[in-house]
């Protein structure tokens, strides 16, 4: 077992183990307690329940040990329990839990809106809003743009995801199962093509050529607030714009008085290898959202832009009770910490060269797998027909699911995404060794064999 992080010692011995049925008899009974009183709605994609995590590997009630290419999302980027963020959100449990910032305020709000100022694109003067969740710190960097423009629409790409709020909502991509039944939506959000090069073929000059027409015939530039965008999309499938796509919106953005806002929910805070995936791109937004890894698993949101945006909201405008939590606020500090001194960043540049050969391999050998993409560690295959990779490139979900319950019974966890539920996605915490990922690639070998 190697170290890979600055955290000296792991308190969960780095490795799989499978000593029970996959879900085991006591998460099974978990299971049935929780179908009584938990909705439908809410759906875990494995009933497995989880009773410790520690670095890339989460333990379940019956003692089997996972390595996890989740993350939870994304949001455990340091690692599970990550000792430093643990230990600062301890002693801040201690210090104080709640005051309310917009009664009372504290310090380690104003550290997490120096550290981001600090980490985001772009040397301009920044300010930054705490919230709860991703959704929420969408919802506010809307109504910022809108009172800071005084237009009305937003714009969005197409394979986006949002949240599950009623403006976010109207701002996916996907109506199943994020959004029907749930209307009426938010009005004035307009749906623009994206680039998505394995499926569309187009340069980046073409697609934003495409997406920027989207705009002025049927939106109209002067009536639009702002253009939020993924600069790699999530829940979309992982899908990295072609060269120079994103620059050219921003260009256009800044010509037209556009807030572009990058939600670098997903993609942002070490995840790709730079603070922000902006960074791979030239982007400089004007605001950009954070939320998912900023807190070591802990819930905290925020919206960061240039100061003469983000002060357009008038005082009282911005906030919510939990915003910006002192405990959340201090493990957040402790992330960025652990960002600096474990040279979390080259983590995800090691990741990327780990992964991203060996799925290349695997391309080679079997040719359902049409795609294979991402950055850093927010990589991805996108799975077709048989021998529709460079024609139609038919989706194959079912291949996708196949994969996933073949690695869950070995002790691997391995998530779905994008529109049609044909991608296999790998955002495994920093955490994880090269050792661990070759072992993943072997499962994975084994269960496209399987196939
Ligand atoms: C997860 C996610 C959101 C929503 O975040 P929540 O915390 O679940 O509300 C928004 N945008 C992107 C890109 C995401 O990945």
């Amino acid at each position: 077992m190697t170290d890979t992080l600055s955290t000296p010692t792991f308190t969960v011995a780095q490795e799989r183990r499978i000593v029970s049925a996959i879900p085991g008899p006591k998460s099974q009974e978990l299971h049935q307690r929780r179908l009584a009183v938990v909705p439908t709605g809410v759906s875990s994609a494995l009933p497995i329940y989880i009773a410790r995590a520690n670095g890339a590997i989460l333990v379940d009630v019956d003692g089997n040990q996972f390595v996890d290419f989740g993350a939870g999302i994304g949001v455990t980027t340091v690692g599970h329990t990550e000792k430093a963020v643990v230990a600062a959100a301890a002693e801040q449990l201690q210090d104080v839990i709640h005051t309310l910032f917009t009664i009372t305020p504290y310090e380690e709000y104003v550290r997490v809106a120096e550290l981001l100022a600090e980490h985001t694109p772009g040397d301009h003067a920044k300010k930054t809003v705490l919230v709860n969740s991703g959704a929420e710190a969408v919802e506010n960097g809307v109504k910022i743009a809108r009172k800071h423009t005084g237009r009305r629409a937003v714009a969005v790409l197409d394979h986006a995801y949002h949240g599950r709020t009623n403006l976010t909502m109207a701002m996916n991509y996907k109506a199943m199962p994020y959004a029907t039944g749930f209307g009426p939506f938010a009005g004035d959000v307009y749906h623009a093509p994206n680039s998505y090069p394995y499926r569309d073929s187009l340069s980046g000059e073409e697609a934003a050529a495409r997406t920027i027409a989207y705009l002025e015939k049927v939106v109209g530039a002067s009536d639009l607030a702002c253009l939020v965008a993924e600069p790699i999309q999530g829940e979309g499938g992982f899908v990295v714009p072609a060269e120079g796509y994103l620059a050219a919106l921003q260009e256009w953005c800044t010509a037209n008085g556009v807030v572009f806002i990058a939600d670098e929910i997903q993609s942002g805070m070490a995840r790709t290898g730079a603070y922000f995936a902006s960074e791979h791109f030239g982007l400089v937004p004007d605001l950009v959202l954070s939320a998912k890894g900023i807190a070591g698993g802990l819930p905290l949101a925020a919206v960061t832009g240039r100061a003469e945006i983000m002060d357009s909201a008038q005082p009282g405008g911005l906030g919510g009770t939990f915003g910006g939590n002192p405990v959340a606020a201090a493990a957040a500090i402790a992330v960025f910490e652990q960002i600096e001194k474990g040279a979390l960043l080259a983590h995800g540049a090691r990741i990327e060269k780990a992964l991203k050969p060996a799925l290349e391999n695997l391309q080679q050998k079997y040719d359902i797998i049409g795609d294979v993409r991402g950055i850093g560690a927010m990589i991805a295959i996108e799975l077709v027909q048989p021998g529709t990779g460079q024609t139609t490139k038919t989706p194959n979900p079912d291949a996708v699911n196949a994969i996933i319950a073949y690695a869950a019974q070995r002790g691997i966890l391995f998530l779905n995404a994008g529109t049609w539920g044909n991608v296999l996605r790998f955002l495994p915490s920093l955490a994880v060794s090269d050792e661990l990922i070759a072992d993943a690639v072997s499962v994975l070998d084994d269960a496209f064999a399987a196939l």
